[in-house]
């Protein structure tokens, strides 16, 4: 069996206005839900219908959103799992599941499939850095490849990948009729960060003086998910202070503490630094 996470239509709430800055990636992934929504405007004039869509940036920028926003604002199903789902021991596993999941998905067509850390199984063949593990990796991303072939554009089924490291890709999975399109998802701006607390800070009650603007500039170099992080992490200060409001003190020591939990990361993924 497949381990997709599938999230029903309507149980699909994430639209484009939970989505803060990204503007030219959500430009290009309206497309994509013109595609979902509207397939005959397309396939009517003879135009193929792009199958996979890859979504390249940092950790956090928002790349899973964006992809679940797809589905909302379409209204379509969606199936979601992490390229390290398919990575197995037992040899054919990981090929198994993959069928399975496009069997499922043609069910439910329109739909879309999300596989995030795309690069688990889309490594380059041939440098893996695991070996032994190498060839089931490779029948898995082969089974991968067929089923993207199999399947026509009209099925209405799209894939939309995630991955940091569009480097480390096998080429064949961008040729034409794969993942022919990438999209870049960045880390925010100043500007960007100020909408991403905007959104952030919507369910948080604010005491005076708590201004995005100034949070904004107070972070550079946050993802989304850190802000996402710091607003939260604000919030539970100010509980624990026994405040009825969460004030800019709060914000300054949570933003502090992310700061904190980033470097402790940055460690241990460079303990030579
Ligand atoms: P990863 O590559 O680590 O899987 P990702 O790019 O898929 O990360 P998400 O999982 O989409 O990142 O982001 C995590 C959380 O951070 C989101 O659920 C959301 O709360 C917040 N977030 C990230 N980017 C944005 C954004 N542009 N607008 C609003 N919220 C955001």
């Amino acid at each position: 069996k497949s381990k997709a996470t599938m999230f029903d239509a309507n149980r699909m709430k994430v639209t484009f206005k939970d989505v803060a800055g990204l503007d030219e990636a959500k430009e290009e992934v309206e497309e994509v839900v013109d595609f979902l929504k509207k397939p005959s405007k397309y396939t009517d004039l003879g135009g193929k219908i792009p199958k996979g869509v890859l979504l390249v940036g940092p950790p956090g920028t928002g790349k899973t959103l964006l992809a679940k926003a797809v589905a909302g604002e379409a209204g379509v199903p969606f199936f979601s799992l992490s390229g390290s789902d398919f990575v197995e021991m037992f040899v054919g596993v990981g090929a198994a599941r993959v069928r399975d999941l496009f069997k499922q998905a043609k069910e439910k067509a329109p739909c879309i499939i999300f596989i995030d850390e795309i690069d688990a199984i889309g490594r380059s063949r041939g440098k893996g850095a695991m070996p032994g593990s190498n060839d089931e990796r490779e029948n898995t991303l082969n089974s991968l490849l067929v089923e993207m072939d199999g399947f026509g554009t009209d099925s209405g089924v799209i894939l939309l990948a995630a991955t940091n490291r569009p480097d480390i890709l096998d080429n064949a999975l961008m040729r034409p009729g794969r993942f022919d399109r990438q999209i870049s998802v960045d880390k925010p701006d100043i500007v960007g960060r100020e909408q991403i607390f905007k959104v952030h800070l919507q369910p948080i009650k604010l005491a005076d003086g708590v201004k995005p603007k100034e949070l904004a500039a107070q972070t550079p170099g946050f993802a989304g998910a850190e802000i996402a992080n710091v607003c939260n992490e604000a919030a539970l200060i100010a509980a624990r202070n026994g405040k009825e409001k969460v004030d800019m003190d709060d914000f300054q020591a949570a933003v502090d503490r992310v700061i904190g939990g980033l470097e402790k990361k940055n460690k241990i993924i460079s303990p030579d630094e």
